[in-house]
C-alpha cells in the first residue's frame, strides 16, 4: 500500500517511528511542521523556463485528487497534525476550475485550527478570481513576476503577457488580500531587473522576495553559475538604496530594509539554505508527500485514501513521510534526478 523509496539521498535513515501524539507532525530533526503546501495541478498557462519543459506532458485528470479528496487530505493534515497554514500551488492553480469554491470548503477547517489559507499564482487569470477568492477566505496571495519588461516578461514565461499579471495584483489588493510579490533572478536573463523591481515595488507598497534559481528545472538549465547570490542581489540593492540587514527569523527569506521604510526579502536556497528552520510539508496534485522540494523519493498518500484506509492508516503514511524528511538542501545539493519538477512538484 505505501511505497516510499529512497534514491541516493547520501542521508538515509531507519529511525524509529514518528511520534503518534495528537497535532503533532515532526520529523526525525526535531523540525515541526505547520504549513502543507498542497498543489491542484501540474497544469498551467505559462512555460517559464526555469520551472515547466517546453512541451510538457500533463499528468492524466483521473490521476488528480477531487476537490473531496484534497478537502479530506487537508483536513487530517489540520485536525489531526497540528497544520495551521495551507498554500495552494501548482502548476498554475487558477487554471483549475473552482478554486474558489474549494478555499470555501478550506474556510470551514479554521473551526479546527486552520489559521491561514494562502495562493501562490502566476496571476495571469487573478484579475476574474480575486473578489471571490477574496469572499471564499484566501487571506493572501503570492505573485510570481520575474520582470516589468513586456518582452523580456513573456520571453522568461515562455509567452506570458505582463500586464494581465499587473491587473491581477491589482484587484487582489482590491480585494482586500494581502499580496507579496516573488521574482527569480537568473544570470544572463534578469539579474539587470532587481532594481527596477525593488524601485516599483516599494512606490507601489507591495512586498517583494527575490528567489535564488534552484536546481529543479524540467529543462535541465540550471548550472550554479545562473544563480544570483544574496551577496549579489543585496549588493545590486546597495547601488540604489540604503540597505539594512534585518535579523533572521522562521521565514525562508531574509529580510533587508531600503532607505528605513521598506522590507525586500531574498530566498536563497542555494547560497544560505533555511532548512534548519523548516517547518513545510508538500503534497502534489497526485497525492504524493514530498517532505522537501529537494526530496529524493515520495510517499504515495493517493492509493491507501482511494483504497478506503483508515484515517489512522492514512495519519500512519503521513508521519512516516514526514519522519523521513532529510536534511534538506544542505544534504541534497546539486541537481536532484527525478522524474518530477517543479510544476508537478508543487513549488
Ligand atoms: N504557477 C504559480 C506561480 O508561478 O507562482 C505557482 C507555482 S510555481 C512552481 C511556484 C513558485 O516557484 C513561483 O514563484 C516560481 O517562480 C517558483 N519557481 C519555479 N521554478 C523555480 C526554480 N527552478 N527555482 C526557483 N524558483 C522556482
Ligand atoms: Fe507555471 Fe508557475 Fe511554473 Fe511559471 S513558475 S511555468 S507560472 S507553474
Amino acid at each position: 500500500m505505501r511505497r516510499y523509496f529512497e534514491m541516493d539521498s547520501g542521508n538515509a535513515r531507519r529511525d524509529p517511528p514518528a511520534p503518534r501524539q495528537a497535532g503533532v507532525l515532526v520529523d526525525s530533526f526535531g523540525r515541526s511542521k505547520r504549513k502543507l503546501r498542497l498543489s491542484l495541478t501540474d497544469r498551467c498557462n505559462f512555460r517559464c523556463g526555469y520551472c515547466m519543459p517546453e512541451e510538457p506532458e500533463w499528468l492524466p485528470k483521473e490521476q488528480l485528487l477531487s476537490y473531496e479528496e484534497l478537502l479530506s487530505v487537508a483536513r487530517l493534515f489540520v485536525e489531526e497534525l497540528g497544520i495551521t497554514n495551507i498554500r495552494l500551488t501548482g502548476g498554475e492553480p487558477l487554471v483549475r476550475r473552482n478554486v474558489p469554491a474549494f478555499v470555501e470548503q478550506l474556510d470551514g477547517l479554521r473551526a479546527v485550527g486552520l489559521e491561514r489559507i494562502s495562493l501562490t499564482t502566476n496571476a495571469a487569470l487573478l484579475e476574474r478570481h480575486a473578489p471571490a477568492l477574496a469572499a471564499a477566505g484566501l487571506d493572501d496571495v503570492n505573485i510570481s513576476i520575474d520582470s516589468l519588461d513586456p518582452d523580456r516578461f513573456r520571453a522568461m514565461t515562455g509567452g506570458g503577457e505582463l500586464e494581465p499579471v499587473l491587473g491581477g495584483i491589482r484587484a487582489a489588493r482590491d480585494a482586500g488580500l494581502a499580496v507579496k510579490l516573488n521574482a527569480v533572478v537568473i544570470k544572463g536573463e534578469n539579474e539587470d531587473d532587481v532594481l527596477p523591481l525593488a524601485r516599483w515595488a516599494k512606490d507601489e507598497g507591495v512586498p517583494l522576495r527575490y528567489i535564488e534559481f534552484m536546481p529543479l528545472d524540467a529543462r535541465g538549465g540550471w548550472q550554479p553559475g545562473k544563480v544570483v547570490p544574496e551577496a549579489d542581489i543585496v549588493a545590486a540593492l546597495k547601488g540604489s538604496f540604503r540597505v539594512e540587514a534585518q535579523p533572521r527569523t522562521r521565514e525562508p527569506a531574509t529580510y533587508y530594509t531600503l532607505d528605513g521604510d521598506y522590507s525586500i526579502g531574498v530566498i536563497s536556497t542555494v547560497s544560505n539554505p533555511f532548512c534548519s528552520s523548516c517547518d513545510r510539508v508538500r503534497v502534489t496534485a497526485t497525492g504524493e508527500i514530498y517532505p522537501c522540494l529537494f526530496s529524493p523519493g515520495f510517499t504515495d498518500l493517493k492509493t491507501p485514501l482511494r483504497g478506503g484506509a483508515s484515517a489512522e492508516e492514512l495519519l500512519g503514511v503521513i508521519r512516516g513521510a514526514v519522519w523521513q524528511k532529510d536534511a534538506g538542501f544542505v544534504v541534497n545539493s546539486g541537481y536532484v534526478q527525478r522524474g518530477i519538477t517543479m510544476h508537478a512538484l508543487g513549488g
